[in-house]
């Protein structure tokens, strides 16, 4: 599938671990999942646990918006990026809660 990072279209793909293949042209540990903002593909590996897999999910595509947002320093910052992935839920519950957004 597609989905749009800030006006950018990325390839958003979910793969079983048993049709996962490494990407080996990032230059990156493999984690099983990656954000390439240069192609527009963000890929993730099927995990067991649903909320490790939706956190993954979050974690690359903060990435992409770091990217998109030109934000480069903070686009290779595993920490920050993961602490979004980590904080956004209660970060939006936080904000519904008040009609903030
Ligand atoms: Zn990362």
């Amino acid at each position: 599938m597609q989905i749009d990072i800030l006006g950018t279209r990325y390839d958003f793909i979910i793969t079983p671990k048993s049709q996962y293949i490494p990407p080996d042209d990032l230059g990156v540990v493999d984690s099983g999942a990656f954000c390439d903002p240069f192609n527009k593909k963000i890929a993730i590996i099927e995990e067991d646990n649903k909320l490790d897999q939706q956190r993954l999910m979050r974690h690359e595509i903060t990435h992409a918006f770091f990217f998109e947002s030109g934000f480069l320093k903070h686009y290779d910052d595993e920490d920050i990026t993961d602490w979004f992935a980590v904080q956004f839920p209660k970060l939006i519950k936080v904000f519904e809660e008040i009609g903030a957004i």
